[in-house]
């Protein structure tokens, strides 16, 4: 099958294998070391940042790469072709989009360099342990003490935790007027004062090399200038605004996670032998490596007009939800059924398929879980 995806060209594809060889020799090598420490080493950021991949569809007044929203799809596929779940360039490019979009010409000025350099690793703060999908119920506060807000609160599984320079923090600004009282609060975890901490790097399933946190707000300083967009009471519109992006990049992350679990299951196949004969020749391997071959071409097509929609700006929450829910849903299946196709070996963390497995089940919990995707899209029935 010789289907190439509508947004690539001769240029991207140049892009791609400069991606790619920087994936090969800085984040591969590093992967098994990286789940054992759970972070990625702090100078990756700084060598992802010199090869001009952090914020690759930023402009260039900004301190970006200057590229589109291609260019950023290609550094999230190489990562998840790779087998990587460790280097959270996906929320930091989130944040980037939000200073891109929402920030004050001086917040983009100040934030966006640094971002593209890898002086700053971003994170962004919503989830608290008694708020996660409902957002409207956070109770981090923030309140305005002369030029600076100081916060109270603790946020939970938080992506970058342990690494962040700069976090976008959800809080309640005006805590009586619902979403019209949540602001973001872009907050530099080394000028905030002693009253901001780090909590321990939490245990999960998969994704074992990416620090996700617990953060704790005990009185933390914000300049008054730090509210994104300069004005209070937006940070509930800037969230269903900026959501999408990441919503889409969830599913990018997904089509490519489904794609390499097809490719070293049909090698995996090919290779093995029982009852005489090489497992894809049985009919049961065949067709459910057909079923899924099916499906990673259905994806594929999906989130390559996702991506398109994306580079003309006319991606709709909807869509973008759509791409979230089922793209996610059906890696969890796919890998699934290819772990089967392994046998023992596929529940070896040896065994890249393996990894495949754990670290796609969080797929469908965040960026929103499926149930808000589906929740979303039922608003247009
Ligand atoms: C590895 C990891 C990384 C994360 N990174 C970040 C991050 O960087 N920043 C951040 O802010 N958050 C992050 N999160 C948090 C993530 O976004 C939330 O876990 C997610 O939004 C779900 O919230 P919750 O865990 O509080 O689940 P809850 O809100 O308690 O929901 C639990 C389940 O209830 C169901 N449910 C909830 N509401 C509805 C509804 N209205 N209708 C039907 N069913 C519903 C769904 O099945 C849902 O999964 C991360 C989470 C994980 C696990």
């Amino acid at each position: 099958m010789n289907y190439v995806s509508p947004w690539m060209d001769a240029d991207l594809e140049g892009f791609r294998d400069a991606v790619k060889r920087f994936v090969d020799a800085e984040i591969v090598p590093h992967n098994e070391r990286w789940r054992k420490q759970q972070h990625v080493d702090r100078d990756t950021w700084n060598k992802a940042g010199e090869m001009g991949i952090l914020l690759a569809d930023i402009p260039e007044e900004y301190g970006g790469s200057g590229g589109t929203f291609a260019h950023q799809a290609i550094v999230f596929e190489e990562l998840s072709f790779s087998g990587d779940t460790a280097f959270g360039i996906h929320v930091h490019a989130i944040v980037a989009h939000y200073l891109l979009n929402q920030g004050t010409e001086e917040q983009k000025r100040t934030y966006l360099p640094k971002l593209a350099s890898g002086e700053m690793v971003a994170a962004i703060a919503m989830t608290e342990p008694g708020a996660g999908s409902d957002l409207k119920g956070i109770r981090t506060t923030a309140k305005l003490e002369g030029d600076h807000y100081v916060l109270h609160g603790s946020k939970t599984f938080i992506s970058n935790g342990y690494l962040a320079d700069l976090i976008l923090v959800v809080a309640k600004t005006d805590p009586e007027a619902g979403s019209k009282g949540i602001s973001l609060m872009l907050l530099e975890t080394k000028n905030c004062g002693d009253g901001f901490r780090v909590g321990r790097i939490l245990e999960k399933v998969g994704q074992k090399g990416q620090d996700t946190c617990e953060l704790f707000f005990d009185g933390a300083r914000v300049p008054r200038e730090n509210v994104l967009g300069g004005v209070e009471g937006k940070g509930f519109v800037q969230l269903m605004t900026e959501l999408p992006y990441e919503r889409v990049i969830v599913g990018i992350a997904g089509v490519a996670a489904i794609e390499k679990a097809l490719a070293l299951t049909i090698e995996h196949t090919k290779e093995r032998k029982a009852f005489g004969q090489a497992l894809i020749e049985l009919q049961n391997t065949r067709f459910v490596l057909a079923e899924i071959k099916t499906e990673a071409t259905v994806a594929r097509t999906f989130i390559d007009r996702c991506i398109v929609d994306m580079l003309e700006g006319r991606m709709d929450t909807e869509l973008a939800s759509m791409a979230k829910y089922w793209i996610t849903d059906l890696q969890c299946k796919v890998v699934d059924q290819c772990v089967q196709l392994f046998g023992g070996y596929g529940y070896m963390l040896e065994y890249p398929i393996a990894q495949l497995y754990v670290d796609a089940r969080v797929q469908r919990i965040y960026g929103g879980a499926n149930e808000i995707m589906k929740e979303i899209i039922s608003r247009s029935l």
